[in-house]
């Protein structure tokens, strides 16, 4: 009897044993588990701050990304700042430290002003531009044609698409036919298109340049004309377009060729390079007349995208 006893005693203990054994191994697992969770950057980003949606969107971020955020303080606005159509990877320290300074700016305008060098003032910081991409090549503040650069397809518009005398109109072949091609079908909807100014020298914009700066100052020059090298008509690909009944710059905007030709142009390769509300952008005034030629799909795409030359260049071809 105390035999049978004694060993029920002993099962019992056994079965004590092997419960406590088996506790033990869940609580070391759940404690393991627990330390594995604190390991991942998921629990790190939230003990930084962020929320778990916010934690998802850093996570989809490559790794050189997701330790910028691991190893500064909580800042959501660089989330948005990464998300941003024309983010640029180059750009991220530029990002960063403009974002910074200036906290008023919206990301866009952050991505879009330092991509374009708007963080400098116009003629700053000039490069010389890439004249090898050709039909694409950037002219502005900030990227120049050198004195010798003068375009190897120039051809003579006839007068009857153009004022001044014979011969004084020139452009690129390329630009010249799309040009008539789009004047055929601005003519068929009853507009006349006359090109008032097309290719301009180095030297022709050196004395208008050197002409307005002598009389008024630097200032006023810089207001009024490109400094030599960085007039985009020196190009070639450039064309002031009014209609015969209408050249002047005080009302051409608001004639129908005008509206014509910003609805239309990009059909044919022109973009409408200074456009309205965007001279902060360009550094140009608005001119409802100044065409530029970059191709049908380039100029689609800036048209459909209501962006500037400047910004696309920037994204696409910089
Ligand atoms: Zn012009």
């Amino acid at each position: 009897m105390a035999k049978r006893r004694k060993l029920k005693k002993q099962v019992y203990f056994v079965l004590i044993g092997i419960i406590l054994f088996i506790g033990l191994i869940i609580f070391g697992i759940n404690r393991y588990n627990l330390y594995k969770y604190h390991q991942t950057n998921e629990y790190k980003l939230i003990e930084i701050g962020y929320s778990n949606d916010e934690v998802q969107k850093i996570l989809e971020f490559d790794e050189e990304k997701i330790n910028y955020f691991l190893n500064n303080t909580k800042n959501t606005r660089i989330i948005d700042l990464l998300n941003e159509t024309y983010y640029l990877d180059k750009n991220f320290d530029k990002y960063i430290s403009y974002m910074n300074e200036y906290s008023n700016l919206s990301t866009t305008d952050v991505i879009r002003n330092i991509n374009i060098h708007l963080d400098k003032d116009f003629y700053e910081e000039t490069y010389p531009t890439n004249t090898e991409l050709d039909t694409s090549m950037l002219v502005n503040k900030y990227y120049y044609l050198s004195e010798d650069y003068v375009p190897d397809d120039l051809v003579t518009v006839s007068q009857t698409y153009s004022w001044g005398e014979a011969g004084s109109q020139r452009i690129r072949e390329v630009v010249y036919n799309a040009f008539l091609d789009m004047w055929n079908v601005a003519n068929d909807a009853g507009y006349y298109l006359m090109i008032n100014s097309s290719y301009r020298t180095y030297q022709d914009q050196e004395s208008v340049y050197n002409n307005y700066r002598n009389t008024s100052g630097q200032t006023y020059a810089d207001s009024i004309a490109a400094r030599p090298g960085y007039s985009e008509h020196q190009t070639g690909l450039a064309i002031d377009i009014f209609s015969r009944t209408n050249t002047s710059s005080a009302t051409f905007a608001s004639s129908e060729e005008a509206s014509w030709l910003k609805e239309n142009a990009y059909k044919f390769g022109f973009i409408l390079r200074y456009p309205e509300g965007k001279e902060d952008i360009t550094g140009t005034t608005y001119e409802a007349w100044h065409y530029r030629y970059v191709g049908v799909d380039i100029a689609t795409y800036i048209y459909e995208h209501n962006i500037t030359f400047d910004e696309y260049y920037a994204y696409f071809l910089e």
